[in-house]
């Protein structure tokens, strides 16, 4: 049975509330007017909701009137409500009107979706157990999610699971991915710098040049993985950031590098960093320079809890039909910080599949938008898994 139909009352006021979040994006822990926005709908809904969580993170609960209290577990559905610094592109009534900050990743549509079932189960309560709603600000870079359970999330809300939904464009509307455990990356930053001893370019014997040595480094760093990481494990290194020199007839003193690395695996991602470390000192001194390294780390992997991932598979397969609930894709090498969530707390996340779109574009596109048409799926999904967890 299909708890909220396209074009319900539902389904038109997830549109409104999707619409509104829109026009109003905001970036990581700012999200003042979508937190009060947020906050007013879940109390209109008639929940009580407990705010300032990572500054603008809301909670809100609803406890089950089931008669087997006594057997009843907790779990938490999370949406995200940030925006992205990226000026939007689209002519459409809804169209962002915080210039330069745009809903490109969906966020709203993932923060109506878990309005929408919140409404749906407050006025559907016959489940056994507690439900709590996270909305999490500041998944974007900033990791929104690491300071909810660094404040204490899932000590002041205990749950057996937490469960999480991004959208996917390319995959078409009516469709899941469900991974039974990577979903996606860990990602760390390096940032390199090559000391050597500038001079006159036409005169480069008396130089240490940095820019022949950073060539050469960038070439190194390739073979981490070709060589160092075995063929059936995952790694990316990428340089993407280059700065040396203001003149062509001087060599510079010093040469920059930064870029991203990404796995699934923490021995991997060590084995990566130890590379790369060795690469730097010894080419450095192989050239008469020196190197240092620094790496920052960025968002941990996001691994489904498997034989939850099975359930969330059951739950979507029961609303789209087996064939639609892809379950062999491969993972994304895109980084999340529901992640620190899943290291903090059992769960699984998946994608919902959102259609080509406008013009068939990717998350963090311009042109991107949120497919109004899922918002029925998505807060469907969420209804379903509730009431087969919580039974
Ligand atoms: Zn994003
Ligand atoms: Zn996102």
């Amino acid at each position: 049975m299909t708890q909220i139909s396209i074009n319900s009352e539902l389904h038109k006021k997830m549109i409104h509330w999707r619409h509104w979040l829109h026009q109003h994006p905001e970036l990581a822990f700012k999200e003042f007017s979508s937190s009060d926005y947020i906050a007013e709908v879940l109390e209109s809904l008639d929940f009580e909701v407990q705010r300032g969580w990572a500054t603008t993170g809301i909670i809100a609960t609803l406890k089950g009137t089931g008669k087997n209290a006594d057997k009843a577990k907790t779990i938490a559905l999370r949406a995200d409500i940030d925006a992205l610094p990226i000026l939007e592109k689209n002519q459409i009534p809804h169209k962002s009107l915080h210039e330069g900050v745009m809903h490109a990743c969906g966020h709203d549509g993932h923060t109506a979706m878990l309005l929408g079932a919140a409404a749906y189960l407050k006025q559907h309560d016959d489940f056994n157990g507690i439900v709590h709603f996270i909305f999490q600000p500041a998944e974007e870079g900033e990791g929104g999610a690491r300071v909810m359970v660094e404040e204490g999330l899932f000590d002041r809300f205990p749950c057996d699971a937490v469960y999480g939904m991004h959208n996917w464009p390319g995959i078409p509307a009516g469709e899941f991915v469900v991974h039974d455990q990577e979903v996606m990356a860990a990602t760390d930053t390096f940032h390199i710098t090559i000391n050597g001893k500038g001079g006159h370019a036409a005169m480069p014997n008396q130089t240490v040049d940095p820019v022949i040595i950073g060539a050469q480094l960038i070439t190194a760093l390739q073979s981490i993985v070709a060589r160092n990481i075995s063929p059936v494990e995952s790694a990316v290194v990428s340089v993407t950031v280059i700065n040396a020199g203001d003149a062509t007839n001087v060599i510079p003193d010093q040469l920059t590098l930064s870029g991203t690395m990404r796995y699934f695996d923490n021995a991997v991602g060590d084995r990566v960093k130890q590379r790369l470390q060795t690469l730097v000192d010894n080419l450095c001194k192989s050239m008469n320079a020196t190197g240092e390294t620094r790496f920052e780390l960025g968002y941990p992997a996001t691994i489904n809890t498997p034989e939850l991932a099975k359930v969330c598979a059951s739950v979507a397969q029961s609303l789209v039909g087996e064939a639609s609930v892809h379950r062999n894709n491969p993972p994304s090498m895109g980084a999340e910080d529901f992640s620190y969530m899943l290291n903090a707390s059992q769960g699984a996340y998946i994608w919902i599949g959102n259609g080509e779109g406008h013009g068939g574009c990717m998350l963090h596109n311009s042109h991107y938008d949120f497919n109004d048409d899922i918002l029925p799926l998505g807060a469907n999904y969420w209804v379903k898994l509730v009431q087969k967890i919580l039974i």
